[in-house]
């Protein structure tokens, strides 16, 4: 069977509570071989840590999302310090700019994401980042912060370009279930440019459920519907690309 590493999923969404439990003991024989659980604000009922602690094929990414920049203070960031510590924790995320829902002021957002890298250099964790209607910013934020100990853009939709510049400083570039809709022609001629041990797959569920799913709650192993069109956009056969990326996971998160 071929079997997928979800790079970004948001288990620890409230729309899980009723059967993460089910799904997490049903996962591997779902194809998921491995899974970044990923945090968005510091809500302990949603601790994207507690929810990986629940398999041993699961990590957490902890951080601040931008939407919630404005919650973002020092005592926040002391908790996150600690939990870094974590082996379970493999990169702060995610992290980033927002200009679309604009739901913290865009000078705070700019702000925490600076602060959160500087957090990412001192814990030597990658980071995840969320990218939306902010790509100059969000790229002069990452070039201003000189060495960072790896980077994954997630959910990408932004140009080859910008990509490119990503690539050149290390970074992995990670496509969601937005890669199979039907109008994503332009962002399917990019996945075709990426190098492919660069690329990664996720689902960003409970978002983004991927074509035939599209519209449904979203879950971890239909990653394999973006993992099968990104293997196509690169004429990569599928199985030899869920494993080509699951290496690449474990690489761009550092895993011993
Ligand atoms: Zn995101
Ligand atoms: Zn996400």
């Amino acid at each position: 069977m071929t079997t997928w590493f979800d790079s970004h999923g948001h288990l620890n969404d409230e729309r899980f509570d009723e059967d993460r439990q089910q799904l997490i003991r049903e996962l591997p024989a779902l194809g998921i071989a491995g899974m970044i659980v990923v945090g968005y604000d510091d809500d302990p009922k949603r601790n994207a840590l507690t929810v990986a602690r629940m398999a041993p094929w699961a990590w957490a990414a902890l951080g601040v999302h931008p939407h919630d920049a404005s919650s973002y203070d020092d005592q926040k960031e002391d908790a996150l310090r600690i939990q870094c510590r974590d082996l379970k924790v493999v990169a702060l995320g995610e992290i980033g700019l927002d200009y679309h829902y604009d739901f913290s002021p865009r000078d705070v957002q700019r702000e925490v994401f600076a602060r959160q890298i500087r957090l990412a250099k001192e814990v030597e964790l990658p980071i995840v980042v969320h990218m939306r209607e902010a790509t100059e910013d969000t790229i002069s934020i990452i070039r201003e912060a000189g060495e960072i100990p790896g980077g994954i853009m997630h959910c990408y939709g932004g140009s080859i370009e910008t990509a490119r510049i990503l690539l050149d400083r290390g970074w992995y570039i990670s496509f969601s279930g937005s890669l199979t809709f039907k109008n994503a022609e332009r962002l399917r001629l990019v996945a075709e440019q990426i190098p492919k041990d660069r690329i990664l797959v996720e689902t960003d569920c409970p978002y983004l459920a991927p074509v035939p799913m599209r519209g449904k709650r979203n879950q971890p192993d239909w990653v394999r519907f973006t993992g099968e069109t990104a293997a196509y956009c690169l004429g990569i056969d599928e199985e030899e690309f869920s494993e080509i990326t699951k290496e690449n996971t474990k690489k761009a998160f550092r895993f011993r």
